[in-house]
């Protein structure tokens, strides 16, 4: 009988040259021929038909080919398996204060297109590529095994979805999951609503970072775009006056709700857009200690970077005026299209415009669970500088 032929898509030498500088993202000009449907695991070929490796193709994004494997290996279930292994273990070996954190980070973890989110007992998944959609009944009865949650719900409703062609789904794949689930974050209990929160439920991203922050902040306290309380609840503890902004009523909600959970009640939480809050807050002459910045991604694409940058800049120039002296200010960009380089740039520009000297005492990125594959900036997205004003 003769043997099946996997399918197979052909890149050009452009294609091939990316691959080879370690590249997992082959862009949809640099297919010249398709062997393949949409959602297939493929073999990718070079001009001359060399065998570059394993990959998952898509036939509706951009990114038309994610790369699994390179050479000869085949991206088979045991390759898949040991790497959602390798994954588990390394949290494991990061001895993290919290219930929550990321257990598998996509291409980072050579799983491309795949998150997985541990809360406590269960994991929350989201597969944003066509092949890794069709992978995901195998992985999850890998994560059954790997895991042992007692739910795993998908989270199949982030944006890029559609770009793939695929529909925006939040589903129960194993065991059940309840409508809040308890996480705990170093001291802080939340309440966590999997399936409607933002992102899987929590910014996870950023946990390390509020245990930097924890290290300086004192005084007044002043958290800004805070959605569940995130910084505001890990910080109030040693700011004996804190308040947290967010324009959001359900997130003020959930603000004041997890600082009743956690006896916090000096936390006090208000609906209000940061932009116009700080310009009020400096006219009444009210001056803070530790001041936050987590805003969500101004540039969500390279179109909108020079608004972008305008808007970082006004954030923390007003917010750098807000300070005391000696205080700190922990200023966050998720934007992928505004690199460290530049965010670093427009904090120098507002420390200059509002006259206020500041020394640069961390620069972070999200934290070790969200790791940064080298060589792929793509997956280098949160940056966090604490910074301190220093007269
Ligand atoms: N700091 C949080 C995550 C922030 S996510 C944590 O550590 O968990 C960004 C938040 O900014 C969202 O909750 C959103 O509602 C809020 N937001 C967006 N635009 C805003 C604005 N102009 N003013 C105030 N809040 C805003």
């Amino acid at each position: 009988m003769e043997e099946v032929s996997p399918p197979t898509v052909g890149v050009s030498a452009r294609g091939e040259q990316r691959i080879r500088g370690g590249h997992p993202w082959i862009y949809r000009a640099d297919v010249v021929d398709v062997r393949a449907e949409g959602g297939e695991v493929v073999r990718v070929l070079g001009p001359r038909n060399r065998v570059l490796g394993d990959a998952l193709f898509s036939d509706r994004s951009q990114i038309s080919i994610r790369m699994l494997t390179r050479g000869e290996t085949s991206a088979d279930l045991p390759l898949l398996r040991a790497r959602l292994e390798r994954a588990a273990a390394y949290r494991e070996t990061l001895e993290i204060d919290a219930t929550a954190y990321r257990l598998v980070h996509a291409e980072a973890d050579l799983l491309p297109s795949l998150i997985v989110d541990r809360y406590g007992d269960y994991l929350v998944v989201q597969a944003l590529s066509q092949g890794m959609d069709r992978l995901l009944p195998l992985i999850t009865a890998m994560l059954v095994e790997i895991a042992a949650p007692a739910g795993i719900l998908a989270r199949n409703d982030p944006k890029v979805r559609a770009l793939e062609g695929l529909d925006q789904t939040v589903e129960v794949l194993y065991g059940s999951v309840p409508e809040l689930v308890v996480a705990r974050e170093g001291p802080v209990d939340y309440a966590v609503d999997l399936r409607k929160g933002q992102k899987t439920g929590l910014f996870l991203d950023q946990r390390e970072n509020r245990e930097a922050a924890a290290r300086y902040a004192r005084g007044r306290l002043l958290d800004c775009f805070s959605y569940n309380g995130g910084f505001a609840l890990r910080l109030a503890r040693q700011c004996p006056e804190a308040e947290a902004i967010d324009i959001s009523a359900d997130a003020v909600a959930r603000i004041r709700a997890n600082a009743e959970r956690n006896g916090i009640p000096h936390l006090e939480a208000r609906e209000a857009n940061v932009f116009d809050e700080l310009r009020r807050l400096e006219k009444t002459g009210v001056r803070y200690d530790t001041i936050v910045l987590d805003p969500p991604a101004f540039a969500k694409n390279k179109a909108s970077i020079p608004n972008a940058l305008a808007g970082y800049k006004e954030i923390n120039l007003r917010a750098m005026r807000l300070l005391n002296p000696g205080g700190y200010l922990v200023t966050c960009s998720c934007s992928y299209n505004v690199n460290e380089e530049m965010f670093g740039a427009v904090l120098h520009e507002a420390s200059i415009d509002s006259h206020t000297p500041v020394t640069i005492v961390e620069k972070r990125m999200q934290g070790r669970d969200h790791p940064v594959l080298a060589g792929v900036p793509e997956t280098y997205y949160l940056k966090c500088f604490i910074l301190r004003r220093v007269e």
